[in-house]
Parts: structure tokens; C-alpha cells; sequence
């Protein structure tokens, strides 16, 4: 069993967040600290650590933060402009909440992805 992370407060509602989507698969919710006008993050409700530890038994969870990142990125009105969704993956990739997330971020020109 993977360790819980404050992710699984959030999903839990034992914290505070401003969550925008909750279903029985997945959470969605404000990034705390913004980088961008629109900055969410997109979680499954079940804890996969990184994207190292995907298996084909999570592939509904992990579609379904797709299919919510398109219907949130439409709804913060930022769809047709356009926008990035990056996942992070351990210390090389930035990675520091252990519990697999989508960062949704738009709203603004982006700059360059790999620096
Ligand atoms: O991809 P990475 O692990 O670096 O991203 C973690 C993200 O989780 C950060 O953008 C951070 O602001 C966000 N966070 C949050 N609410 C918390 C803790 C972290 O939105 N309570």
C-alpha cells in the first residue's frame, strides 16, 4: 500500500482546497500556488505515487483525468486558446507531491517546456 500523501486529505475533504471536480474515480482542484491564471491539478482518488508505478488497472483513472482536464479547461474558458498538462516524475522531473497528479495550466502564454 502506497503512503498517503496530503493529496489524500484533499480528496478526503481534511483540508482545505478549492475542488472543482470530484467523482468516484478522480479529484480536481486549485493549485495552492498558482503559476498561471488557470493552475489545476488533477488527481486520481486511488494513490499511485509516480508514473513509474502505472499499471494497466489504473488506465480508467488515468483516462478519466484526460476527459476532465478537456471539460475543465472549456469551463475555465481557456480551451480554445490553449494550455499545457504536464505530470512530473520523480526528482529530475520536479516531482514533489508523491501521489500522481496532471497539472493543468493555462490562461497565459506559456514559455518554454524544457528547461
Ligand atoms: O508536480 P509537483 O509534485 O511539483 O507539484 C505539486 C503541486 O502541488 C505544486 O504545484 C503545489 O503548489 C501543489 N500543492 C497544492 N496543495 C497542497 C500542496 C501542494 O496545490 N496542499
Amino acid at each position: 500500500m502506497a503512503e498517503e500523501t496530503i493529496f489524500s486529505k484533499i480528496i478526503r475533504d481534511e483540508i482545505p482546497a478549492q475542488k472543482l471536480y470530484q467523482d468516484e474515480l478522480v479529484t480536481a482542484f486549485r493549485d495552492i500556488s498558482p503559476q498561471a491564471p488557470s493552475h489545476i491539478l488533477i488527481i486520481p482518488n486511488i494513490i499511485i505515487p509516480t508514473v513509474n508505478d502505472v499499471k494497466a488497472e489504473h488506465e480508467q483513472a488515468l483516462g478519466r483525468m484526460m476527459t476532465v482536464a478537456a471539460k475543465l479547461a472549456k469551463k475555465e474558458g481557456i480551451a480554445q486558446d490553449g494550455y499545457r498538462l504536464i505530470i512530473n516524475c520523480n526528482q529530475h522531473g520536479g516531482q514533489e507531491v508523491y501521489h500522481i497528479h496532471m497539472h493543468l495550466v493555462g490562461g497565459k502564454p506559456l514559455g518554454p517546456m524544457l528547461t
